[in-house]
C-alpha cells in the first residue's frame, strides 16, 4: 500500500514523516530525491542542459542560482523543469517500492493534488496548520520573507480542498498531539 503524505509549506510534512519512519515505515521524500537527481541523472542533466544552457551544470553540480533566476523570472521554466525532472523522480521512486518489505510505504511530496499524482497513491494523509503557526515556522526554518512564504501557499491547493480528499488529516500544532495522530493512523493502516 501506498500513502501519499501531503500538506502545504510549514504544515510539519517532514516533521511527520520523521515520526511515522519511527514506527518502522519507510518514507520517500520527493523533494530530496528530486534534487539528488538533479546531480545523478543523466536524463535530467541533458534536458537541463538543453533548456538552458552548459551553464545549468558547474563542474558537474547543478548551478542552483542560475535555475532559481531562471525560474523566479518566468514561470513557464518552473512548468518545464517539473516536465523534465518529475517523470524520472516517479521512475526511481518505482524501482525504490519494490525494494522495501513493509505493511506500507509513504512518500511525501509537496505538490500532490495540484498536479494529479493523488490519483496514484491508496490513500491520503493530509498534514495542516493554521496559515499564521506556518507563515512563522518557515520563516523561523528558511530564514524567509512573509511575501515569499505567502507567494508558495497561493500556488498550492487551500487546506479546505486537500482535506476534501484526504482519508486522514493530521492536525500539526503540538507535537505530542500529533505523535499520537500518527500512531492512530499507523494502527489503522496497519489493519488495511
Ligand atoms: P513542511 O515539511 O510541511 O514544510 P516541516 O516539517 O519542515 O514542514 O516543519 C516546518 C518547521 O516547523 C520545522 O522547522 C519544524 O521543526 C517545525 N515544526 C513542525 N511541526 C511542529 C510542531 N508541532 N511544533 C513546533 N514546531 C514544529
Amino acid at each position: 500500500m501506498i500513502v501519499g503524505l501531503t500538506g502545504g509549506i510549514g504544515s510539519g510534512k517532514t516533521t511527520v514523516a520523521k515520526l511515522f519512519s519511527g514506527l518502522g515505515i519507510p518514507i520517500y521524500i520527493a523533494d530530496i530525491e528530486a534534487k539528488k537527481l538533479m546531480n545523478t541523472s543523466n536524463i535530467i542533466k541533458q534536458e537541463l542542459i538543453a533548456l538552458f544552457g552548459e551553464k545549468a551544470y558547474i563542474n558537474k553540480q547543478l548551478n542552483k542560482t542560475l535555475l532559481s533566476e531562471k525560474i523566479f523570472n518566468n514561470s513557464e521554466f518552473l512548468k518545464k523543469v517539473n516536465a523534465i525532472v518529475h517523470p524520472e523522480v516517479t521512475k526511481h521512486f518505482n524501482k525504490w517500492v519494490v525494494k522495501q518489505k513493509a505493511p506500507y510505504l509513504i512518500k511525501e511530496a509537496a505538490i500532490l493534488f495540484e498536479n494529479g499524482s493523488y490519483k496514484r497513491y491508496d490513500t491520503i494523509i493530509t498534514v495542516t496548520a493554521p496559515i499564521d503557526i506556518r507563515i512563522a515556522r518557515v520563516i523561523a526554518r528558511d530564514n524567509s520573507s512573509k511575501k515569499n512564504v505567502m507567494s508558495i501557499i497561493n500556488n498550492q491547493w487551500s487546506d479546505e480542498k486537500k482535506i476534501k480528499h484526504s482519508q486522514f488529516v493530521i492536525t500539526n500544532t503540538s507535537l505530542p498531539d500529533t505523535k499520537l495522530q500518527v500512531k492512530h493512523i499507523h494502527n489503522k493502516l496497519l489493519k488495511n
